[in-house]
């Protein structure tokens, strides 16, 4: 067998290879590539399979955080909560308009601890960006009575959970912007980057449709100093062929993961825990492993490639080191940076690299 890897993202293109190829080159035929029919209508499917009035397409998932943040006036001197093993991207969102990113440790799913969420609230405090990592949807419940009774804003990082549900009720819906990325691996993945915000706020939709585009709403009127973060026709046209499968998608990897959890059985090894009322739909496949280093290292030897989500906790980087944190500020959130490891997942796994896998875990 040959080596298996951690995603095989052309196998999800060849599935409907005849759909995006047919798709692509009418796009390509059609001599319109920007803020066109494709993105239109992508973002009225996608509103709709989110259960949302409005969607927004923008480049890329930061930009879909960072411009959610601007248009609530969320920026220089204001605080926003933010669980502290996220994707660092989360963190950029906030600080990119100035505000300051307040980090909380992380539960036994992975997510925001909502125990320790008041502790961490100021007068400075203005939102929660929830992250619903791996693709589990966060303790919806507790945060919004939080939000409720502070009065604070609610931003939702969905880059990891395209349809993921707590309590019957969507994510990207509970709070004022749900934040989405399509970057290639993403559960809902384009052939480049792509993003988008979804909210049932028409002004903050507005707000996001004139900002996307330098700020205007009318070419050569601007009314605020924007960005150019569109979601191009190309991109957009090929979403809409993924929308159409994304459940079918979704179930697939189920299932994989229903096998994983039925059938690894070691107990150097600690399986992601789905909270009751959440769904998951699984982006990744998060283990936990107090000997990661050697496991990774182990299956590498035999096979199998894996990834790390994620290595370095963003309080730790590099990047913000202006923040002053230093080790052991956050424990919970830095031993998860040594125990987490992502095992194989994607769309088109064989039963016989899903059972070669689990077996050869079972023997570490
Ligand atoms: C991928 C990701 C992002 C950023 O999305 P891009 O499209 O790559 O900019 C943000 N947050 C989380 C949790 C992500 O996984």
């Amino acid at each position: 067998m040959d080596k298996i890897m951690p995603n095989r993202m052309d196998r999800g293109f060849y599935r409907y290879q005849r759909e995006f190829e047919e798709k692509a080159l009418e796009v390509l035929r059609s001599g319109w590539y920007v803020l066109g029919k494709e993105l239109k209508a992508f973002e009225q499917e996608f509103a709709s399979y989110m259960n949302s009035k409005y969607c927004v397409g923008l480049a890329s998932g930061l930009d879909a955080l960072w411009i959610a943040f601007r248009v609530l006036g969320i920026g220089k001197g204001d605080e926003v909560i933010v669980q502290g093993n996220t994707y660092i991207a989360s963190v950029m969102g906030i600080t990119m308009n100035g505000a300051v990113p307040v980090f909380v440790e992380p539960d036994e799913y992975n997510n925001i601890d909502v125990s320790r969420i008041e502790e961490k609230i100021t007068e400075k405090t203005k939102a929660i960006l929830v992250v619903h990592l791996y693709g589990q949807a966060s303790n919806m419940a507790s945060i919004m009575e939080i939000t409720e009774k502070y009065g604070l804003r609610l931003v939702e990082d969905c880059a990891q959970s395209h349809g993921a549900c707590f309590n019957g009720k969507v994510t990207g819906t509970f709070g004022d912007v749900g934040c989405f990325s399509f970057y290639p691996s993403k559960n809902l993945g384009a052939f480049g980057d792509a993003g988008a915000i979804v909210t049932n706020d028409e002004k903050i939709a507005e707000d996001v449709r004139i900002f996307r585009n330098y700020g205007s709403e009318k070419r050569y009127y601007n009314k605020v100093v924007g960005t150019n973060s569109r979601l191009d026709e190309l991109q957009a046209g090929l979403l809409r062929v993924r929308l159409t499968h994304l459940r079918e998608l979704t179930e697939e990897k189920e299932g994989i993961c229903r096998r994983y959890l039925e059938n690894i059985n070691n107990e150097k090894i600690e399986l992601p825990k789905i909270r009751s009322g959440a769904t998951h739909i699984w982006h990744q496949f998060v283990i936990h492993c107090k000997e990661r280093d050697a496991l990774v290292k182990y299956l590498d030897e035999n096979g199998i490639g894996t990834i790390i989500h994620y290595p370095i906790p963003p309080h730790l980087s590099e990047a913000y080191r202006y923040l002053g944190y230093k080790e052991g500020d956050f424990p919970i959130t830095e031993q998860y940076a040594k125990e987490v490891l992502s095992l194989p997942l994607y769309n088109g796994m064989t039963v016989e690299e899903e059972n070669y896998i689990i077996e050869t875990i079972n023997r570490f």
